[in-house]
């Protein structure tokens, strides 16, 4: 266990442990990684280990000193997190001026003031152009930290002045341990299956799990395997679909779909599949639809996540699915 809870980002919680030794720390920083990760807890615990007054080893925060009962608390001083404001879909300019004003006061209790601006790159593009003349002078010794899930969406001027710390998912069998440690009584068919449905993100499965997700996404699966099979129609199904948001929805079946090829290409090695389906439910699957139609509906599939995006009715864009997918079965 580290300062960041989570034992996938040892090896990033050393290194920047290691910056503190060094006694330089850089003002601007950028977290980044896939979603999922665990970015913001472990920006939150690096700074409740700066502000710490007796870090344990490993550098990680007492949880016991005035600086520490105090961010707990939800109220240290030097403290700030910025993120988009409710009713909102950006983050600010009036916030980032907000932020660079708080930056700019000397610190109360701590060893310098601190801010987490996330997800940084929901800024807008005057927020960004203020946050950047913050990031060229920096008030005092202040830190100023970015997470985001999509850095490339960042100016590069502000990723340019910040120091980069890349956070990775684990590997699946770290993944499963932590999810087995975590969830002890879900089973390991579901773990798996929920892994999948969060891209390999133990910390996405297990809010997948609260939200029962699973059991959904096994009734769609058999709702759709039914409409292959013929025993269901196109209406019937996208009636009952109406509230199932569109990106959702393609984001399951280009997984479910990738497993469909891989089950067409290696002959069904459990090994190499996602877990999302069981492999009788891949065996109806590749059933109706042989190796071209996979690869010709995964193509769709990138068209659709695109098509979501935009303003287009989403009824009409779930018939289009259902259709094409009816369609490639019977050819
Ligand atoms: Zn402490």
């Amino acid at each position: 266990m580290n300062g960041a809870s989570f034992p996938w980002l040892d090896e990033a919680w050393r290194a920047i442990l290691e910056r503190r030794r060094s006694g330089r720390l850089p003002h601007g920083w950028l977290f980044t990684g896939p979603t999922g990760t665990g970015k913001l807890d472990f920006a939150r615990a690096f700074c409740q280990a700066i502000q710490c007054e007796s870090p344990q080893a490993q550098g990680v925060a007492c949880g016991q000193c005035h600086g520490c009962r105090m961010w707990l608390a939800g109220a240290h001083p030097d403290l700030m997190e910025l993120t988009i404001p409710e009713g909102k879909t950006r983050i600010l300019v009036d916030q980032i001026r907000e932020l660079r004003d708080f930056m700019s006061l000397s610190r109360s209790h701590g060893p310098c003031r601190m801010a987490i601006l996330w997800p940084a790159d929901t800024m807008t593009e005057n927020a960004a152009n203020s946050l950047l003349k913050t990031l060229e002078e920096p008030p005092g010794d202040a830190i100023l930290i970015l997470v985001s899930a999509h850095a490339s969406r960042l100016p590069a001027t502000v990723r340019s002045r910040c120091q980069q710390v890349k956070l990775a998912l684990p590997s699946r069998p770290e993944a499963r341990r932590w999810l087995t440690e975590a969830m002890p009584t879900v089973p390991a068919g579901d773990l798996d299956a929920l892994l999948a449905l969060g891209h390999g993100s133990p910390l996405r499965a297990r809010m997948l799990a609260e939200q029962e997700t699973l059991s959904q996404w096994r009734t769609q699966l058999d709702a759709l395997l039914t409409l292959l099979q013929g025993r269901k129609g196109v209406v019937e199904l996208s009636e009952q679909w109406h509230k199932l948001p569109v990106d959702v929805l393609v984001d399951r079946l280009q997984i479910l779909m990738a497993d469909g090829i891989r089950r067409h290409m290696t002959g069904g090695d459990g090994s190499l599949l996602s877990g999302m389906a069981t492999s009788k439910d891949l065996q109806v699957l590749t059933g109706q639809l042989d190796l071209a139609a996979c690869f010709r509906f995964q193509e769709r599939l990138l068209e659709w996540r695109r098509l979501s995006d935009t303003p287009i009715n989403p009824q009409v864009l779930l018939e289009d699915i259902l259709v094409t997918l009816l369609d490639l079965a019977q050819t």
